[in-house]
């Protein structure tokens, strides 16, 4: 085990900064709960001693949750956390409201755009089984994350139940509870109010019974004590439908054999709220200051942040940010690799991971897609945040190394990273698309293909990092699907430069192969050579990356063909644009091939399905439509008739994304050998010498890596190592963080012919380092 945070060869300690997600158990409530499980195990129901034991331990949990939410002369009901008593809250109020339905009036049910998913969910599922078909209705909130007051005020009058949550749980914000009771109040004296408070307790002071708040659903395991254990306080006199029927437990409001062991930890921990015992958890006031000097460290190490939230008008132990540039997904990597938890914003079934918390407040879409939660609970100590501090500035200086961020001077001297030069082929994927930079480093020159805009400024890090001239910036055919940011590249750093309308520069060099004649430009020891390659678009180009010509007769030695959307993965590009034309695409790909061979690795503008790169080779055994092609099997007018036919079959899954070829031949997954810790040590002791590869970026290698794992081939670098790794029999076996990237990579790596390739399931997230 090697990691760049500490220069030591021993594993990082854990820093949990995922609170507001779950909380670990601590050691009094644990305790607790044993002490249910082995010796006062009574059932509450039982009027022997043993089950009286268990009532008391039982009583004085209610008393104490009664105090700590200020419950007044309401009641509190022990449920299996804060999704059951929101259910019960929900239910309760409208069967309640059933009772008493006007047909001809319009109902609402509001609740908070910021809510958790909990919360809308169980309203339609309960409007739609008791058939009351109310409309349900989001109420909106400001870029601050606070509720419209005024559309309260229009919208509850009509309102069967109003569902606001204390403190939201992705960013920390409170809302303002005695104005939203006056506003709620004024406007409609009678429809039931739910408050969730999961996220409040333990941070906010909470008196319930001032209130004219009905319901109030919590979860313990958000402060400390075990999942499954949960409570609610239900108002005085407010209506109570129970979810639970049965043996009449908790007054016959929730039945079901009470959760002994949870109430007995939850107990506990409510006892070091309440300063009845000696207590872990610090002041309002010392969080605080824990936060701030998160936030300093956090704007240290990345002086581009910005947080998602205003830092006054949310609970001291959520901070929530977004890294310009930086997905939440690579940030998480990054963060874990660092052996950090933090959590990125609520998963979804698009591409990207996002936060409709964000997006109802209102910012813009980047910082929704890059949002990072930190979040902690009152256990947080000084160490532990002293830790996290020097943890964020480790994750920054991984980045600075491997030239994603710059090294500005905010970073102390001692800390700054050395810079790990690039050599050779990058890959940058955008969904789909593909963009390819190639650096000489012994020149320090390098070229950019097919340029998407999400890269560029990545692309202006590295450039600056690394300190790269720039020798051309080139697109392999005008993109009808996305922009180029050619242009824009172009005017920061060749704005000098004369080239043509794709960006290949004037005056370049020419050479003969094969008789014809080709421009090429110099590269360090290689030459990248324009092949006119027309079909998918008239001014279509492919780029040869290859070895200098030196007999204009001898075949090409072309380390890649970059081929834009002439040939994909299992597929060619389409060729119903205006400006298409299948006939010359059939040249084209005859013309290409009597140039670079079927071995040379052909590096197209597009992976729909995670290939990374391709050959003819490969193609040939699954696109049937090429491999006639290419062996002279179909005529021109043969395959224009096939290909208009597979044009009108292009399709994409989501329907999101214009696909640039339909699929011809098979996707398949490939079969991947999959290693466990056990199997993995058990293959290394026999005798085949193995390669044993961490596939996740640099920075993350750099952060911490398993030393037996001494090869890094990052996924933005696989085509290279596919390039240079000419031994296909080579056993190798993969490793990332969860296995996912690892598993994709082997199935890349099986499908170009690699023919040993494994990977360990689970990542380094189920193995030890
Ligand atoms: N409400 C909020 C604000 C939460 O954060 C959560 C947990 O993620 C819930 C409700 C659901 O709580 P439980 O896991 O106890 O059902």
């Amino acid at each position: 085990m090697t990691n760049l945070a500490t220069d030591a060869k021993q594993p990082l300690s854990l820093i949990y900064l995922d609170a507001n997600a779950t909380t670990q158990v601590l050691p009094q409530a644990a305790a607790a709960a044993l002490v249910t499980m082995e010796t006062l195990f009574g059932n509450p129901s039982s009027s022997h001693v043993t089950g009286l034991q268990a009532k008391q331990i039982m009583d004085k949990a209610r008393q104490q949750a009664k105090q700590i939410v200020g419950a007044g002369e309401g009641t509190i009901i022990f449920t299996s956390g804060a999704t059951e008593g929101i259910q019960t809250a929900i239910l309760s109020a409208l069967v309640a409201a059933k009772k008493t339905l006007d047909k001809d009036a319009d109902y609402c049910l509001l609740y908070g755009a910021t809510e958790h998913k909990a919360v809308p969910e169980s309203l339609k599922h309960w409007n739609e089984i008791l058939e009351i078909n109310a409309e349900v209705k989001e109420i909106p909130v400001d870029r601050m994350g606070r509720l419209d007051m005024d559309f309260i005020a229009k919208e509850v009058p009509n309102a069967l139940i109003i569902c606001t949550m204390a403190v939201n749980n992705e960013t920390g914000v409170y809302q303002d509870m005695n104005l939203l009771d006056r506003t709620i109040r004024t406007n409609n004296a009678n429809t039931a109010w739910m408050v969730d408070c999961v996220q409040a307790l333990g941070k906010t002071d909470l008196d319930l019974s001032q209130t004219s708040i009905d319901y109030a659903p919590f979860s313990g395991h958000k402060l400390y004590a075990p999942k499954g254990i949960g409570f609610m306080y239900v108002r005085k006199n407010a209506p109570f439908t129970a979810v639970i029927a049965g043996g009449g437990q908790e007054g016959g409001l929730r039945s079901g054999t009470e959760n002994l062991p949870g109430l007995a930890a939850l107990s506990a921990i409510f006892s070091m709220l309440l300063g009845e015992s000696e207590s872990c958890f610090a002041s309002v006031a010392t969080l605080h200051l824990f936060r701030q000097q998160m936030v300093s460290s956090l704007t240290q190490a990345f002086p581009e942040i910005v947080f998602n939230h205003s830092i006054e008008n949310s609970v001291a132990t959520t901070i929530n940010f977004a890294i310009p540039g930086f997905s939440s997904k690579e940030i998480m990597d990054l963060f874990d690799a660092a052996n950090v938890r933090v959590s990125s914003g609520s998963a979804c079934s698009s591409k990207v991971t996002r936060s409709f918390v964000l997006d109802a407040m209102g910012l813009p879409a980047w910082q929704s897609e890059s949002a990072i939660r930190m979040s902690f609970g009152p256990a947080m100590t000084q160490e532990l945040v002293d830790t996290a501090c020097s943890r964020i500035i480790s994750v920054a200086q991984a980045l600075q190394q491997n030239c994603l961020i710059i090294d500005t001077n905010s970073m102390a001297e001692n800390t700054r990273a050395d810079k790990t030069e690039l050599d050779g082929l990058v890959q940058f994927k955008v969904g789909g698309n593909c963009s390819w930079l190639y650096v000489d480093q012994k020149t320090k020159s390098a070229i950019f293909i097919d340029p998407l805009p999400e890269v560029a400024d990545r692309l202006q890090t590295i450039l600056t990092c690394q300190e790269l001239d720039l020798v051309a910036v080139i697109d392999t055919h005008g993109h009808a699907d996305h922009d180029s940011c050619r242009v824009s590249i172009v005017e920061s750093c060749l704005a000098e430069q004369q080239t043509d309308a794709l960006g290949w520069p004037d005056n370049t060099q020419t050479t003969k192969i094969n008789g014809n004649e080709y421009q090429y430009l110099t590269l360090g020891d290689k030459w990248l050579v324009k092949v006119a390659t027309p079909g998918h678009t008239d001014d279509s180009i492919s780029l040869l990356l290859c070895e200098p010509v030196t007999d204009a007769t001898a075949s090409l030695q072309v380390h890649y063909a970059f081929c834009g959307d002439l040939i994909l993965m299992a597929s060619l590009g389409r060729t119903n644009f205006s400006t298409s034309s299948a006939p010359e695409m059939y040249s084209s790909l005859q013309s290409l091939h009597t140039l670079i061979g079927n071995n040379s690795l052909v590096c197209p503008s597009h992976d729909y399905n995670n290939e990374f790169t391709t050959s003819i080779a490969t193609e040939l055994s699954r696109n049937s439509l090429l491999a006639q092609v290419i062996n002279n099997e179909m005529n021109s007018a043969a395959f224009s008739l096939q290909k208009a036919k597979m044009d009108t079959h292009i399709i994409d899954e989501s329907g999101s994304e214009i696909m640039c070829g339909a699929l011809i031949g098979t996707c398949n997954k490939i079969t991947v050998l999959d290693y466990d810790s056990a199997s993995l040590a058990k293959a290394l002791k026999q005798s085949n010498p193995m390669k044993l590869i961490d596939i996740r970026e640099p920075h993350e290698y750099a952060l911490q890596h398993d030393d037996r794992f001494n090869i890094n081939v990052p996924l933005t670098r696989l085509v290279q190592f596919i390039q240079a790794q000419q031994d296909k029999q080579q056993e190798l076996v993969l490793i990332c963080r969860s296995g996912s990237r690892s598993q994709i990579a082997a199935q890349a790596l099986g499908r170009l012919g690699f023919e040993n390739v494994g990977h360990l399931k689970g990542g380094y997230a189920l193995h030890q380092y």
